[in-house]
């Protein structure tokens, strides 16, 4: 099972509240109107130039597993080797909003506008978190089809460089899912090319698998924690 389309980008536009919010605006700080016009612009800007294009593909566990040891650097116990043995599909897969939005971003910068660049990385981001979610469904949908609709399945997306997953797993999961087709590369540093794009693994099965403590090693250092909220957002089994 190998898919790839397109993301319409209305349905991944982010709202000025989240876009003002990844710029570290506190939600009931005031705003002055030059700093919401600009939030406004931004994502329209994302609306017009952002060309989202994702790929998914179903894997054995023999591929998940090589992909997932990557060049062997993983931190000793993450949360995926626990739920990678109870999910009951897997896929690897990979997005991107195009390469046009990232020009801007860089031309906003190097043009002498970083206030706007700015405001437009974080659309994008943003852009891209919510992408995030539509590949997550898109999936469960074409599990639903070809092994029958379950309310039960609860299908999250995990991405190499986070919650102790390496970085470098990169090399293999590029290897075997060949994102070159929706024109994302790889770059040495393990970076991509657009770097407004997210890769990773796709897991499905009850909400119980996807549920842990967060008490990695490696939590000590995490800012953000949205493991938490991805969690929290599966409801009740
Ligand atoms: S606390 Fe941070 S590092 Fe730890 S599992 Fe959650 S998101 Fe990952």
């Amino acid at each position: 099972m190998r898919e790839i389309f397109s993301i319409p980008p209305e349905a991944i536009r982010p709202d000025i509240g989240a876009v003002l919010r990844a710029q570290g605006v506190p939600p009931d700080a005031p705003l002055s109107a030059r700093t919401e016009r600009m939030a406004v612009e931004a994502i329209r800007m994302m609306d017009d130039e952002g060309r989202p294009v994702a790929l998914f593909e179903e894997v054995t566990r023999a591929d998940f597993a090589a992909a997932y040891a990557g060049e062997g650097m993983n931190e000793p116990e993450t949360p995926l080797d626990r739920i990678e043995p109870v999910a009951e599909d897997r896929a690897l897969f990979a997005l991107t909003l195009g390469q046009a939005v990232c020009d801007r971003i860089a031309a906003l910068f190097d043009g002498g506008d970083p206030a706007l660049g700015a405001m437009l990385d974080a659309a994008a981001s943003e852009a891209a978190d919510r992408a995030v979610t539509a590949v997550e469904a898109r999936f469960r949908e074409r599990l639903d089809r070809e092994r029958g609709e379950d309310p039960a399945r609860h299908v999250l997306a995990y991405s190499p460089g986070y919650c102790g997953w390496h970085v470098s797993a990169q090399r293999r999961l590029f290897t075997r899912l060949r994102p070159e087709e929706i024109g994302i590369r790889l770059r040495e540093s393990f970076l991509m090319d657009p770097l407004k794009s997210v890769s990773g693994a796709l897991l499905s099965g009850p909400a119980r698998i996807h549920r842990f403590e967060a008490r990695y090693p490696f939590c000590r250092g995490c800012r953000d924690r949205t493991c938490r909220d991805r969690i929290a957002a599966l409801g009740d089994d």
